[in-house]
């Protein structure tokens, strides 16, 4: 029976990517494993499979009664919904633990660094395995997405050595160009319906007892969304009412300035001010320097909600 490995909802580069190396890696140790996905790539990881010539993973979304690693995530908002009933053999992920639980031993690498491609990286490594090139390739550009450029809060020495030997294997020298290469992929808003620009980069999170969602856009340069911005603003409201949320935030981020631009739709616009001590404008506030959901901005909401 395979064994499915898969990152979180709404996925990312990070998820996608580390879903297929682990896959790869547990291959190599001679357990049959499949990567998936659970939901439709986004623009940047679609460019990155593209670039290194590997093939998409299926969408799926129900694992009942199948046998399941996770990677980026341990959260159960972020998992598929019959988590409960499948068997979970091991979590690779870099965030803060989440809320599933299991009643046997698992395999556990979580670590403190940027992105999960690092610890996978450090996997191989333990585990005697060669990465393969093109899987190198696109470990590689997930840590340059997951720690934009290297200049997110949560980069750590530990994924730019990683980041460096994966470059020699996939044979990329530029790791700068590259990485400004996939932000402009990721930065192109144009033809996308709002509400998909809304869930690209989003997630719910469970915080003292509120529902809370916080999306966010990278782009190369903020004014790039001025066109939709309001259209944004409006549909974080309508995505809080329909789902009973008491906010949704989205962060608007310029890896260029290293700022966000952060839009709000809450119940208690407060939250804001007690998280970052800046009061918002017309729903909105600009964030000097916060660039991190994970590390910068989860946190502190979750003290405010407290
Ligand atoms: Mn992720
Ligand atoms: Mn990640």
């Amino acid at each position: 029976m395979a064994v499915y490995v898969f990152g979180h909802k709404n996925p990312d580069s990070d998820t996608v990517c580390a879903a297929i190396a682990l896959a790869n890696l547990k291959n190599k140790l001679g357990v049959e494993c499949t990567a998936v996905t659970q939901g439709q790539l986004n623009p940047e990881s679609k460019f990155i499979l593209d670039k290194f010539g590997v093939s998409t993973p299926d969408v799926m979304t129900s694992f009942a009664g199948k046998q399941v690693f996770l990677v980026d995530h341990s959260d159960l908002s972020q998992s598929p919904d019959d988590l409960g009933e499948a068997e979970i053999l091991g979590i690779v992920d870099h965030h803060k633990l989440g809320d599933v639980t299991t009643p046997n031993p698992v395999e556990c690498w979580i670590w403190p660094v940027g992105c999960s491609c690092t610890v996978l990286q450090s996997m191989y490594g333990f585990l005697g395995v060669d990465i393969p090139k093109d899987i190198a390739g696109i470990m590689l550009c997930a840590i340059l997405s997951d720690t934009v450029i290297f200049k997110s809060a949560t980069c750590t020495d530990k994924d730019k050595e990683a980041a460096e030997a994966l470059a020699k294997i996939a044979g990329e020298t530029d790791l700068q160009a590259l990485g400004m290469e996939m932000f402009k992929v990721k930065s192109a808003v144009e033809g996308t319906p709002i509400r998909e620009l809304v869930e690209r980069d989003y997630k719910d999170f469970n915080m003292s007892g509120k529902k809370v969602g916080i999306g966010q856009l990278e782009v190369v340069d903020l004014s790039i969304l001025d066109g939709v911005k309001d259209d944004l603003a409006k549909d974080i409201k309508a995505l809080k009412e329909e789902g009973g949320r008491h906010s949704v935030f989205l962060l608007l981020t310029d890896i260029m300035k290293e700022g966000s631009e952060m839009l709000i739709a809450s119940d208690d616009e407060s939250v804001v001010e007690k998280a970052f001590g800046k009061a918002p404008e017309g729903g909105r506030v600009w964030l000097d320097g916060v660039m991190s959901r994970k590390k910068q901005v989860v946190p502190n909401f979750e003290k405010a909600f407290a």
